[in-house]
C-alpha cells in the first residue's frame, strides 16, 4: 500500500488508490489501513479542490514540514511540490500540527497536451 502511494507521481484519493490495490483488500480494511499510516506519521491526508481526501507519503520526520500541493482543476491531479516548503517566521513559536496549501490550475501536462 505505501508502495502504490510512494510511486505515484499524484497524491492519490481513495478511489484511486483502491483501484490500485483494490482487489487485495476490502474496503474496511483498506480506510483502517490508512488511517493507521496516518497515525504513524508516515503518510498524511489533505482534501482538494472538490473537498476530496487525498493520500501523500511522508517521512515521519517531516511532520512539522508544510507541503505546497497544486491540484489540476484540468485533470484533476493533485501533486506535491517536493522542492517547495513554506516556513512562517510568525510562527516560530507555534507548534505546528498540521497545515495544508494548496494551489489550483491547470498543470504544465495538460497545459501541452492542448496546445497539440
Ligand atoms: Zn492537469
Amino acid at each position: 500500500m505505501l508502495a502504490v502511494i510512494n510511486d505515484s507521481e499524484h497524491v492519490l484519493s481513495y478511489s484511486e488508490i483502491k483501484g490500485e490495490i483494490g482487489k487485495v483488500c476490502s474496503r474496511v480494511t483498506l480506510y483502517r489501513v490508512l488511517e493507521r499510516l496516518e497515525q504513524e506519521g508516515v503518510m498524511y491526508k489533505i482534501a482538494d479542490v472538490d473537498g476530496t481526501f487525498r493520500f501523500g507519503s511522508q517521512s515521519p520526520k517531516d511532520n512539522n514540514t508544510s507541503y505546497v500541493h497544486f491540484s489540476c482543476v484540468a485533470c484533476r491531479n493533485v501533486t506535491k511540490l517536493k522542492e517547495d516548503h513554506v516556513t512562517f517566521s510568525s510562527l516560530s513559536k507555534h507548534q505546528v500540527h498540521f497545515s495544508q496549501i494548496t494551489m489550483a490550475g491547470i498543470c504544465p501536462q495538460f497545459k501541452k497536451s492542448t496546445q497539440t
